[in-house]
C-alpha cells in the first residue's frame, strides 16, 4: 500500500480509528480535529459548531459537520493542498 506522505503514516499509527478532519482556512491543509468516529457519532454533530485549536496554524477555528469529513476519505481522492 502506498501512502501519499509520511504524515499519513504517523496519523494512522497514532490513531487507528478514523479521525474527523477539517480544512484549515488559514493554511488550507487538512487537519485532524482530535475527534474520531470511535469517540463520537459524526451525525450527532449536525448543527453544532465545534472549537478547534488548529495544529497547522495554531489559531482557534470553529467548524461544523458540513465542513468536516472522515479521514478515510482523504485517501480516496482528497489531494493535499
Ligand atoms: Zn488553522
Amino acid at each position: 500500500m502506498h501512502w501519499p506522505n509520511p504524515r499519513s503514516i504517523i496519523k494512522y499509527l497514532e490513531q487507528t480509528m478514523p479521525n474527523i478532519m477539517i480544512r484549515c482556512p488559514t493554511v488550507g491543509t487538512a487537519v485532524p480535529t482530535g475527534l474520531s468516529t470511535e469517540k463520537i457519532r459524526f451525525e450527532s454533530l449536525s448543527g453544532v459548531t465545534m472549537p478547534l485549536q488548529c495544529p497547522a496554524c495554531r489559531k482557534l477555528h470553529h467548524w461544523e459537520r458540513k465542513a468536516a469529513w472522515i479521514a478515510d476519505e482523504i485517501e480516496a481522492g482528497h489531494g493535499e493542498a
